[in-house]
């Protein structure tokens, strides 16, 4: 399949080939600023070429830019957000007849990075012939030189080995998380690649990184503990990042991706600039408690139409246990402004959680409930359930997640209760308990991980869809 895009890389003349292995969909691939990133940094340089491969172009096998199998690339960088891209990832190997295992594999050379690697590369520890840890602009540079120079698997690992965040199977299993202290002078895409035939989840939009990390401190949240203290572009910088970008690429629409987009006065001043612009625009997922009236009409006047705030639960107790206290009353004025606005609102609530009691879901429940009546119909109220599953690297990580037969009870029982008073979206028990078991093995996941990679890797695929879409969807 030929895709049509915009800013798009070609090279005849180059020494090293790359492939950005991103394991789900094209469209998918389209919302992920990590891709965009590795993609532009390092095709500025003349002697390598980085190419994009997914699942679903060229039977993911081969590059979306000259059709190259994956098998011919001096590098592989397999990029996951989270632990179910691996057997996605391996089965796209396997499909190239590159072996997955690393033992059986001189070329190419295989390279893991994004957020659940970061927080547990042992998972890895069978396929992956290196982690690169934490945030790319930290090594890239470090890595570009390792890649130029290298002769052969062995030496190239060796050399990397020097590399703080590199962990490397068999001769440095530590390594420490890069991350940029100072925003303004990391790389940023401004041009990026815009399909011209597939439209991402979001619209056509730039893409545009106000901030990296979260202070404060949810122990169930892995983003935030990998991203670690939270750091922010100068308003700036920003400005002239949109009024640059949304020329280059061709759009009139910015997308916003950062955790908690309104724990700094930028938030708001961004949004005020695409008012007076006249652009739109889309925002996360936002901390309810950061929400006030002018901040939602903001967000309806950029052309939202749903906000996205994530409560997790309603109950004292458990709110404890997360460290993440959203009231009632917070939770009621954000459906208020919602309504007032024309608005839809979309809740995000966590079950199975330590300790949880039937009381806590009827919380969920009762929440909802007046959350609808206040919204005035059902259908302008949409309701996700995840289930809690414990992280590497939070506080809440040593917690034991509940058994399928008993999240699957609990998920019944909410779905059952919620579909009245709301639409719902319910992730698969099934998927969370593959990531559980993904992490807890430790070294040993990689059997595990392989019976993954030959069964239903299209389910796989829908399922991170959703989760790309979370908390940044909209409701078309
Ligand atoms: S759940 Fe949200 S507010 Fe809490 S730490 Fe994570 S990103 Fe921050």
């Amino acid at each position: 399949m030929r895709i049509r895009e915009l800013n798009v890389v070609r090279k005849k003349k180059y020494n090293v080939s790359i492939a950005l292995l991103f394991p789900s969909t094209y469209q998918a691939s389209l919302s992920s600023l990590a891709l965009q990133i590795l993609y532009f940094y390092l095709n500025q340089h003349e002697e390598l070429f980085a190419e994009r491969i997914v699942s679903d172009i060229n039977d993911g096998i081969r590059s979306i830019e000259t059709g190259k199998s994956l098998a011919k690339f001096d590098y592989v960088l397999v990029l996951s957000s989270y632990e179910l891209d691996y057997p996605v990832a391996i089965n796209m190997m396997q499909k190239a007849g590159i072996s997955p295992m690393r033992e059986n594999r001189d070329k190419p050379i295989v390279i893991w990075g994004g957020s659940s690697p970061t927080a547990n590369p042992l998972a890895l520890h069978r396929f992956a012939d290196a982690v690169l840890r934490g945030e790319a602009e930290a090594f890239l540079d470090s890595l570009i030189e390792h890649m130029l120079s290298a002769t052969e698997k062995k030496q190239f690992l060796n050399s990397l080995s020097s590399v703080d965040e590199a962990w490397i199977p068999g001769i440095k299993e530590e390594g420490i998380i890069g991350r940029v202290s100072n925003l303004d002078d990391a790389f940023f895409p401004l041009r990026q690649i815009q399909s011209l035939d597939i439209e991402p989840f979001l619209g056509r939009a730039f893409i545009l990184e106000p901030s990296r990390g979260c202070a404060r401190g949810c122990r169930f949240c892995m983003e935030s503990a990998v991203l670690g203290a939270r750091r922010e572009r100068s308003l700036g910088k920003l400005i002239s990042y949109i009024d640059e970008g949304v020329e280059v690429n061709n759009v009139s629409k910015v997308a916003f991706y950062t955790l908690s987009f309104f724990d700094s006065p930028t938030g708001e001043r961004l949004l005020e600039y695409l008012v007076e612009k006249n652009l739109e625009g889309s925002v996360p997922s936002v901390r309810a408690d950061s929400l006030d009236e002018h901040k939602v009409e903001l967000i309806k006047r950029i052309g939202q139409r749903v906000i996205t705030i994530a409560p997790e639960t309603p109950s004292d107790k458990l709110q404890a246990l997360i460290n993440k206290m959203i009231s009632w009353d917070t939770v009621m004025d954000v459906a208020k402004w919602c309504r007032k606005n024309n608005l839809f609102i979309k809740l995000y609530y966590m079950y199975g959680l330590p300790n949880e009691d039937e009381e806590d879901l009827e919380l969920i429940v009762s929440q909802v409930r007046a959350v609808r009546d206040i919204m005035g119909s059902r259908e302008s109220v949409r309701v996700s359930i995840v289930p809690f599953t414990p992280k590497p690297m939070t506080l809440l990580w040593r917690e034991k997640m509940l058994s399928l037969k008993e999240l699957r009870k609990r998920e019944r029982f909410l779905k059952e209760r919620l579909r009245v008073y709301a639409r719902i979206e319910s992730y698969p028990p099934k998927l969370s308990r593959m990531q559980y078991e993904i992490n807890m093995l430790g070294k040993e996941a990689w059997k595990y991980i392989l019976g993954l990679a030959d069964i239903s890797i299209d389910g796989i695929s829908k399922a991170r869809e959703v989760i790309s879409k979370g908390g940044l969807e909209e409701i078309g």
